[in-house]
């Protein structure tokens, strides 16, 4: 392997930076030319590729965002487009290639190397939402959990003020990660998650117990995907019930993709990104490069594709016995 690429594809996400500053430094000191493809599948198509050296990726590791920008490109999931996305990687004599991205990402990578088996590809998860099977946790998850969790405190703290009763809702249209951790890290009195059953009665008594009874604020956070359907539903069908009751909703939205990545997401961006690498070099692919129990772990692309992560339950747990 001689050279080789990195791009970053679908959310972007904060870490994305980190990842791949290790990407392009471990294959310049192993010897590699390293090219970046701007705007994922989308740069890959048109051949927008920057010769990257140790110098192009200064200071970004405290970044947010993507350096090498993110799009999503329906062309890709054509026959022709990836067809040209080869022609275009073949021009520049690139072997093997880093995908930063989620699920799309890695589907379109798979059905790529099955097309054309001389380019290798190795994935490194890039997402908010944690929802890839084969890591602990993905690029950005830790990042996003921070900074619901910083809005939540501040949230809070008029809440209490004002005795109000809050939803707040974070992102996770399929998972409730980001809900699950900032809600425990923040003492919600209730996080509604789309992969439990929301206990309407358990939340309503809850209000009655805590709220009109005790004059206190509540704090209910509440993953977007929820099946009673997202914050301000929830607030309108509760305040069907306490006409009195002063309610507010917060939607944090995309505040959560962006800022200054946390250490640990530095750390485990880097590590990531220096491993998926070292796979290329001992010739793997197909593989998604995961964290699990603090070590690095290769799972493949089909696997982390088609398993369902499941939640830890002791996590859900604690969200209830401590609310
Ligand atoms: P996120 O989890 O943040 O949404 P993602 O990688 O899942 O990230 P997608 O938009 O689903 O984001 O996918 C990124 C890109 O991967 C798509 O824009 C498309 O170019 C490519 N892709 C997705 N699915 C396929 C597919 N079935 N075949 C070929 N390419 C695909």
């Amino acid at each position: 392997m001689k050279k080789i690429a990195v791009f970053t594809s679908g959310g972007d996400s904060p870490g994305m930076n980190a990842c791949l500053r290790a990407v392009v430094r471990t294959g310049i000191r192993n010897d590699l030319e390293v090219f970046g493809i701007m705007e994922g599948y989308k740069g890959m198509i048109a051949g927008e590729f920057r010769q990257m050296d140790t110098q192009s990726v200064s200071n970004i590791i405290q970044r947010g965002g993507t350096i090498l920008k993110s799009a999503r490109c329906k062309a890709f999931i054509t026959k022709e487009g990836r067809k040209k996305a080869y022609l275009q990687l073949k021009k520049v004599g690139i072997d093997g290639i880093v995908a930063i991205g989620g699920d799309g990402t890695f589907t379109g990578a798979d059905i790529f190397m099955k097309e054309y088996p001389d380019i290798k590809i190795v994935g490194c998860p890039g997402t908010i939402d944690n929802d890839l099977y084969g890591t602990d946790f993905t690029i950005g998850f830790d990042t996003a959990v921070n900074t619901a969790m910083d809005a939540i405190d501040r949230i809070k703290d008029t809440a209490n003020s004002h005795n109000r009763l809050f939803f707040v809702e974070v992102m996770g249209r399929d998972v409730g990660y980001i809900a699950l951790r900032s809600g425990i890290a923040t003492g919600a009195e209730a996080v509604l998650l789309p992969e439990r059953h929301t206990d309407y009665d358990r939340l309503i008594t809850e209000i009655e117990k805590n709220y009109r009874l005790k004059n206190r604020s509540i704090i209910v956070v509440v993953a977007e995907g929820d099946e009673m359907g997202g914050a301000l539903k929830v607030a309108k069908t509760v305040g069907k019930k306490f006409k009195e009751l002063d309610i507010r909703v917060s939607i944090l939205g995309h505040i959560q993709r962006g800022g200054r990545p946390t250490a640990l997401e530095r750390v485990n961006a880097s590590w990531m990104g220096m491993e998926a690498v070292k796979a290329l070099l001992e010739g793997d692919k197909g593989v998604m490069i995961g964290m699990v129990n603090n070590k690095v772990k290769r799972t493949t692309f089909e696997k982390a594709i088609k398993n369902k992560k499941t939640m830890n339950p002791y996590l859900v747990e604690l969200a209830h016995l401590l609310a």
